[in-house]
């Protein structure tokens, strides 16, 4: 399997389970990044808390994503416009 620039480009390529649920971890609530959410945090490293998921101890970059994603309140414009880059339409 190859690799990918943007986790849209995965999701479009490889038929993963709930796959409209597929959100980026530099908009996530789970994120733990105290950090402005910027594209500059697309390859930076934090923990993702997600209840579920914490169990796990993952390590995911802003540019990672997964199904359990829900959106942080008030992510900067700049983060969303970077998980919508090549969004299906
Ligand atoms: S792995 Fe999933 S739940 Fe965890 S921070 Fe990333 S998108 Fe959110």
């Amino acid at each position: 399997m190859p690799t990918y620039q943007h986790f849209q480009e995965v999701k479009k390529a490889v038929p993963l389970p709930d796959r409209e649920k597929i959100g980026v971890c530099l908009t996530c609530r789970y994120w733990q990044v105290e950090e402005r959410r910027t594209e500059m945090l697309a390859p930076r490293l934090g923990v993702c808390v997600q209840p579920d998921l914490k169990a796990f101890g993952l390590i995911v970059s802003g540019s990672s994503a997964c199904n359990q994603w829900a959106e942080k309140p008030g992510i900067a414009a700049e983060a969303k416009a970077y998980a919508e880059q090549g969004e299906d339409a």
